[in-house]
């Protein structure tokens, strides 16, 4: 029934001279997530169209695309030659077997040089759908909006704007590394800072005494994420002779927060290696002993990179219902152990001070050749679409 996808995107629109490098980030990303599922991809009149194949599935190309940051909203059009006749005869036939009582036209022309301009084209085909399908005009609130973009080689007929993440492509604004936990917090930080252009690589710390079944949680995780993102890299990080070290020497009051250092430290060697600089964890402020705004400093002083927490400020429902929305969450509430969480005390310290966890850490002399070492075990994997 229909021809081609049209895709717009609104935040690119802003970047001025750059704009051209973010939208041919947002075509690359939409033809590596359609790869089989459309004949072409091209960037035209300020828009994206993908030209369908004879047997589309509709479901699953509006289930891809509305993931894809960058796409504001898309739309499936049927297309007409460049001709009044034929794109009157078109817009009538996709428009019979709609329901709708009232509409309004609304025309576009890119080719400037069409026999009719975009007023004209509203006035032919209103009046043309009042009388052969005998519906009627409303300019503020029409049931039904019909798009005409008039291009240089064909005209675009569209009435269905679907709904996508907005913000920019993946991959089009900075590389960051992203400590991820099991939970339901972390896959969300990621999933924001994606919709913000980022390219993310994640570093799980994992200690196997613990739990083996926790690896493959974070492989469906990433796997989830990787419908926005659509590929991604995945270190993991052993941590079980940190963490023995770290509670034969740490009291069980503080081990959270030396936890937290370590993986810091381990997060910044493996930042080093990528050539990133930048970071994300899934924090939020007061939701657990950790999460206290001294404890963060205790925690983030022992790291060089920009941290970025994008959860800071919201609350746990917030958070489940972005979760929901991009399918994390029913993954991330299986049942499993983090590291963070072994042997620490019942009432871990709130207001730990730094001066303090410094001391205590340097109790474990070997720790930067505890960390080296971790890092150099560490297994990497990629993820694929
Ligand atoms: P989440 O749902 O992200 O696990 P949480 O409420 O369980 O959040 P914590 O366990 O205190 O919080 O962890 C806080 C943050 O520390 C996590 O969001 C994550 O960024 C990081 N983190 C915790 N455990 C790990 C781990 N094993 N590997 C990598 N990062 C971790
Ligand atoms: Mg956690």
């Amino acid at each position: 029934m229909y021809d081609y996808i049209i895709i717009h995107y609104s935040e690119i629109g802003t970047k001025g001279e750059n704009k051209v490098i973010f939208e041919n980030k947002l075509v690359e990303n939409i033809k590596k997530a359609l790869r089989d599922k459309v004949k072409d991809t091209k960037k035209k009149y300020g828009f994206i169209a993908c030209e369908l194949d004879k047997k589309y599935d509709k479901e699953n190309l509006i289930n891809i695309l509305s993931k894809i940051p960058g796409v504001a909203y898309f739309s499936f059009s049927k297309i007409s030659k460049l001709d009044m006749k034929d794109l009157t005869e078109k817009s009538l036939r996709l428009l019979e077997n709609l329901k709708f009582n009232s509409f309004k036209v609304c025309s576009r022309r890119s080719n400037k040089g069409f026999e009719k301009n975009s007023q004209e084209i509203n006035k032919i085909l209103g009046e043309l759908i009042i009388k052969s399908l005998n519906k009627k005009v409303e300019v503020s609130k029409p049931d039904l909006e019909l798009f005409v973009e008039v291009g240089h080689k064909e005209i675009f007929i569209y009435h269905e704007k679907l709904k996508g993440i907005g913000g920019l492509p993946v991959d089009s604004s900075s590389n960051i590394l992203c400590s991820l936990s099991g939970g339901i917090d972390s896959p969300v930080a990621a999933y924001l800072m994606m919709k913000r252009g980022c390219k993310v690589t994640f570093v799980h710390i994992f200690n196997k005494t613990i739990n083996q079944g926790v690896l493959s949680k974070i492989n469906e995780l990433i796997e989830r994420l990787n419908k926005i993102q659509l590929e991604s890299k995945l270190y993991i990080v052993p941590f079980e002779e940190i963490q023995k070290e770290i509670i034969k020497r740490v009291q069980s009051d503080s081990r959270m927060i030396i936890y937290r250092r370590f993986m810091m430290k381990i997060i910044n060697e493996i930042a080093k290696k990528e050539k990133i600089n930048v970071m994300i964890t899934g924090d939020n402020l007061g939701q657990v002993a950790s999460q206290t705004g001294e404890n963060l400093r205790c925690i983030y002083d022992s790291s060089n990179l920009v941290i970025l927490t994008p959860l800071i400020g919201m609350n746990k429902e917030e958070i489940i219902e972005i979760g929901k929305r991009i399918g994390t969450y029913e993954i991330s509430i299986k049942p499993y152990s983090d590291c963070c969480s072994f042997m620490i005390a019942k009432n871990p310290k709130t207001k730990a001070r730094l001066r303090d966890i410094i001391k205590i850490e340097e109790e474990i002399e070997n720790r930067e050749e505890l960390i080296k070492k971790a890092v150099l075990n560490s297994e990497e994997r990629f993820i694929t679409y």
